[in-house]
This record gives structure tokens, sequence and C-alpha cells, in this order.
């Protein structure tokens, strides 16, 4: 262009004229740089000053001239050195991608690459910087900008939505996060089933995730494995997340039908302004019990509830007060409805265990975990919400979990009991769901009519 081949002579000019003072020094706003500018009477300037300021150089992230250069007697700062008029080109700085690989430390990864350590040190420091820092996974990416072995900058992305951007100042680092935009697209599918579940979604182009989400959903009213027949059919209404023109992900199921057998299940998520979130038919009623039949996903049930059965370690006639369900060691386990963790620690024959009580009369107790997971006695957890993994401390034959469910102190069958139904929408937010409602279920019969005229016409 034009305007920088003019600007950069007058820059020339400018230092010239007022090189032996430390204004020479200071950035090319305009107000700071008095001296200079009245020096050049050119008309270029006026095209001169945008071209610098929007040029490539300012965008270099470099900070420090090397000590000897700065002969002021008062301070400096690094900051108004780098400006572009004072250092036009080159740029002496490298950019590197740094990969993560298996077992690779921040540590490891400057080492390797020939960068200061105690630059990271000073990184290590920033509150905000250090959590992100020090997560790392192989495949993991970080760009860093360098001179010689001083780390000028440095990003990584540590959220789909987010950057942290480490960059050097006259006083050290600083760290903060770039947010990146991600738009989030309504899709809607329809599936007809010919053979299996999967086999339908996969037509119909919905994610293995999806389609698992949706049968989580519709899991209280129809077993997937033994219900579900040719011809049965579905819509969905969900959401993606993309980002630069990429699909990053789905995220809710904001509505979905299932006519299973020529009966209609339908349920829309809501969320109410205190935050409780979950999927309600029609007429506000929550699809989900309060409780999940078993808290784990399982190989198979290694012992039944039975108040008759020998005990195989301790060879006695000894009830079996809950169900086992065999499971890999390390398999999470969720806390089958929401509640208050009032036990979490060893106790006796039951090994590591946690004990949940729910509202007033129900508790249920999940024993031979290998480790706990965060919740902590006292915590509310939330249905589903992971409070241990699957082991075998305690009197167990191999790694499963033992579930108890009591209603009022006395034992019941955890497969068999009936379960209280999960709260519906709070009465007064009543209103506004079904007005939200509303919406999806439009959106959903729309969606529906328009896939099945599609159909006729071709
Ligand atoms: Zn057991």
């Amino acid at each position: 262009m034009f305007a920088v081949g003019a600007g950069i002579p007058i820059v020339g000019v400018v230092l010239l004229l007022v090189g032996e003072t430390n204004e020479a020094l200071v950035p090319a706003d305009a107000a700071s740089t008095d001296v200079a500018l009245q020096a050049i009477q050119a008309p270029q300037l006026a095209t001169m000053l945008p071209s610098f300021s929007g040029g490539a150089a300012r965008s270099a992230p470099v900070p420090t001239v090397p000590p000897t250069a700065i002969t002021a007697d008062e301070p400096i700062s690094a900051s108004a050195i780098i400006e572009p008029e004072s250092a036009p080109e080159p740029v002496d700085f490298d950019l590197l991608e740094l990969v993560v690989n298996r077992g690779d430390s921040l540590d490891a990864l400057f080492r390797r690459n020939g960068l200061r350590i105690a630059d990271l040190a000073s990184m290590l420091e920033l509150e905000d910087a250090a959590e992100h820092l020090r997560k790392l996974m192989p495949g993991d990416q970080l760009q860093v900008t360098r001179r010689g072995d001083q780390v000028l900058s440095l990003q990584r992305e540590i959220r789909d939505d987010a950057i942290l951007a480490i960059t050097r100042n006259d006083t050290g680092y600083e760290a903060r996060e770039i947010e990146r935009e991600i738009e989030i697209r309504i899709v809607g599918r329809h599936g007809v089933i010919k053979s299996s579940l999967f086999e339908a979604g996969m037509a119909a182009e919905i994610p293995d995730a999806v389609i698992m989400g949706m049968a989580g959903i519709f899991q209280w009213d129809i077993d997937f494995i033994q219900d579900v027949r040719v011809d049965d059919r579905f819509t969905l209404l969900y959401e993606e997340r993309w980002r630069e023109g990429e699909m990053l992900g789905t995220r809710s199921i904001l509505a979905a039908e299932f006519v299973n057998r020529g009966t209609i299940h339908r349920v829309a998520r809501y969320t109410d302004p205190n935050g409780g979130s979950d999927h309600y038919t029609p007429d506000g009623r929550s699809v989900r019990k309060a409780f999940v039949r078993a808290p784990v996903e399982f190989t198979r049930i290694s012992g039944s509830f039975n108040p008759n059965r020998r005990h195989p370690i301790l060879n006695t006639i000894r009830a079996h007060r809950g169900v086992d369900y065999a499971a890999p060691t390390g398999t999470p386990i969720i806390a089958a409805g929401a509640g208050k963790i009032s036990h979490r620690g060893p106790n006796g024959g039951y090994g590591n265990a946690v004990i949940i009580q729910h509202g007033d009369n129900i508790t249920t107790l999940y024993a031979h975990m290998s480790r706990f997971a965060k919740p902590k006695r006292g915590d509310r957890v939330k249905q589903g919400d992971v409070i241990g993994y699957v082991g075998q401390t305690g009197l167990a034959t191999g790694p499963h979990l033992h579930y108890e469910y009591r209603v009022n102190g006395v034992h019941r069958n955890p497969r068999t009991v009936e379960l209280p139904a999960a709260e519906p929408v709070p009465a007064q937010f009543r209103n506004e769901f079904d007005n939200t409602a509303a919406v999806l279920w439009r959106q959903l019969d729309a969606f529906q009519s328009a896939w099945v005229a599609r159909v006729a016409n071709n």
C-alpha cells in the first residue's frame, strides 16, 4: 500500500528529529508525538497514521527492547517502546505451535522448545491462568510467540467458546479470556423404526448421543429393548452448537415425541426461573421418576434382593437387603435421586459407602466403592450426579455395586418397589411453562407435517 510505503521514510525523519529525546520512543498516537508531528508538514501524514495503527506490526505482541537501549532518566514503559514507528520491521519473534504428547508437562514442553522456565513460573503465578495451564491432555495445542528464549505470548483453547491468552507487558504477564462466538441452531429430525432405534437414528442423520438422550428421556415409560416395534416413530427438536461454520456438537433436546405402538409420548424441556430444568409432558408432569432403578451401568445383576440368602463369604443365612450390580472397577455410580449425603466413608462390611437421604422417609445406600466422587457428607446431589466408583471394598467377592433402598427404615426391593414421580412443573410457573411449551409443540408439529408432506411427494 502506498501509505505504508510513504510512511516508513517519514518515520525515519521523525526519529532523526527527536532522536536525542525520550519522546522518540513514544507511540505514534497523535497527542503524544506533538513534537515529531509538527516537524513534518507532510500532507501524507494523515494517511500515514491510520495505516500504521491498523498495520501488521502493531498486532505483533512484542514487548521489551534490550536494556541497553533504554537510557532514560525516567523509566519508560516497555509497551511504549514497542509501537510501530520505533520498530517498524523486521518482526523479530517466532511463532511456535506446541503439541502436547502423552506424559508431557508444560515444563517438559518449555525445555524441549528452549523456552525460559522462569517465564513459565511467572505465568503459573497468574491465578486466572494457572488452572488452565496445568490441565494438559495429549493432543492439546499451545501457540507461543517468543523472542530468543523469552515467551512473549501464549494462547490455548480452554473451552470450545474461549481461548486463554497470556501476554507479556511491562510488569510481567497478564492473562485474559477471549470469547469465541458460538451459534446455537435448532434442528428437527424425524425417524421411523425399521430394525432398531439406532438404525432409525442413523437413517435420520441423528447423532447417537441424541438418540441416547431421547431413550434416556422416555426410559421411564418405554422399555427400548422390549417395547419398541417396527413403524414406531419419533420426532426431535434439539440444539446444535456451531462455531465458524463447524458443528461442535449437540446440546439439549428441546422437545421430543415418540409414538410407541400407537401411544403418543411427548415432552418439552423447560427451565423455570429458579433454575430447575426438566422434560415435562404437556400437562406439566415430569417424565422422570424420582429414582432410577439402577444407579450404575451394569453388566449383570450378580445378587438379587433376598431376605433368606446364604452369604457368599460368611456362609451363613443372612438377608441380602439390596441388589448387586456387577460392573468393572471404576464405573461411575450415580445418585439414584435428589437428596443430601448423610454418610460418606468406610462402613464395616459395606466398605466405602455413601448413604443419601431423600426427603423425610427414603434413604439409598451404595456400597463397596473403590473411591468416592466429589460430593461430601452434607452436600446436596441431583439425580444422576456421580457420587463414587465401583470397587470391591468391604465384604465383596468381586467388583460390584451393592445398592439398597429403604422406606421409613425398611428395606425394599430396588428392582420392584414403586417409585415416586419426580416433581412436576412448580405451580407458580405453570403458566410460563404452558406458553414456552406451546412454541415447542408448534415447532414439533410443523416439522412433522413438513416431513410427512415431503415423504408423500417423493
Ligand atoms: Zn450385595
